[in-house]
């Protein structure tokens, strides 16, 4: 069962490939969280693909509800859409919540769907477009190639090798990447990616290009303390940024946080992202929640 809203040309091909796999799919739409929980229990879905916003979303709407995610009997989730679904802590809360495997996978619309999938090892996805699409990493700043390299960091751009109607030519992505080259278990021999955020959503602070997804990353591994949202709240519009950078912190639900928190956090974000933040750690499901994907910066009270 999956609730993407993709427009006709990328869920058609998506759906296909389902069908091709004698995978019996039933796609739900978004915005109707009761429809597609009916539609678990009625249909005996063991099998979801959602963006990991909204798995994260479900479980606390189920949770809001009484309802143990466990009893819905969900085996395996693909997780796409947005970075996010490779965060070991969004994983893990993902994985025992629902009792399943949560495998990430990536596609970009203007070139193919998935066109990277992680295999049971979960240690990045493989690339497995193969001779369908030719992929690249660069630098995002000089636009030099650089070689797919353990521990490499970098924007995908691919090409369409098979296009009749609409060649694209080294189309930047905008998705940025870390590597994983080492040997798989699974024997594939593909490199691996994890993608660590988008330029459309960057901030520069002071001259420092900071991900979203990766502040919230770091933010993540003070798990138990505190839950999986986070939402930075600029003091002014655009993407150049002053520090301290106003960042709100959901805590865990229960959670009986150490005095210390906020200034740990910030210590992490500081040495890690190299980016001067002001932490506010709020109650449990205190900010917006995402039925799609989510939302990590709020402009909303920038001057
Ligand atoms: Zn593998």
């Amino acid at each position: 069962m999956h609730n993407y809203g993709a427009g006709p040309f990328v869920a058609a091909a998506a759906t296909d490939m389902l069908t091709r796999n004698r995978i019996a799919h039933i796609p739900v739409g978004t915005g109707n969280t009761e429809r597609y929980v009916a539609g678990i229990r009625k249909m005996g879905v063991t099998a979801i693909m959602a963006t990991p916003s909204f798995a994260l979303y479900l479980v606390d709407w189920l949770e809001e509800r009484g309802i143990a995610p466990r009893s819905l009997g969900i085996a395996r989730m693909a997780v796409a859409g947005e970075p996010g679904g490779g965060d070991p802590v969004i994983r893990n809360r993902i994985e025992t919540a629902f009792g399943c495997t949560a495998n990430e996978a990536m596609g970009i619309g203007d070139i193919s769907i998935t066109l990277w999938g992680e295999c049971e090892d979960q240690g990045g996805m493989h690339f497995s477009g193969r001779d369908f699409v030719h992929v690249e990493l660069i630098d995002p700043e000089s636009g030099a190639a650089l070689p797919f390299e353990d521990g490499a960091e970098g924007e995908l751009v691919y090409t369409a090798l098979r296009r009749e109607a609409m060649p694209l030519l080294r189309f930047r992505s905008r998705d940025h990447v870390t590597v994983n080259a080492k040997p798989c278990t699974c024997g594939r021999t593909s490199v691996r990616v994890r993608c660590i955020g988008r330029t459309d959503d960057m901030l520069i602070v002071r001259g420092v290009n900071l991900f979203p997804s990766a502040l919230r990353a770091v933010v993540n591994r003070f798990a138990p303390h505190v839950g999986e949202v986070v939402m930075i709240r600029p003091r002014t519009r655009g993407v150049m940024q002053e520090p301290p950078l106003p960042v709100a912190i959901e805590l865990a639900a229960g959670a009986e946080p150490p005095p210390d928190l906020a200034e740990r956090i910030r210590a992490a974000i500081r040495s890690e992202l190299i980016v001067a933040t002001e932490i506010e750690l709020v109650p449990h499901l205190s900010l917006p929640r995402s039925e799609y994907k989510s939302r990590l910066v709020d402009f909303g009270k920038a001057g």
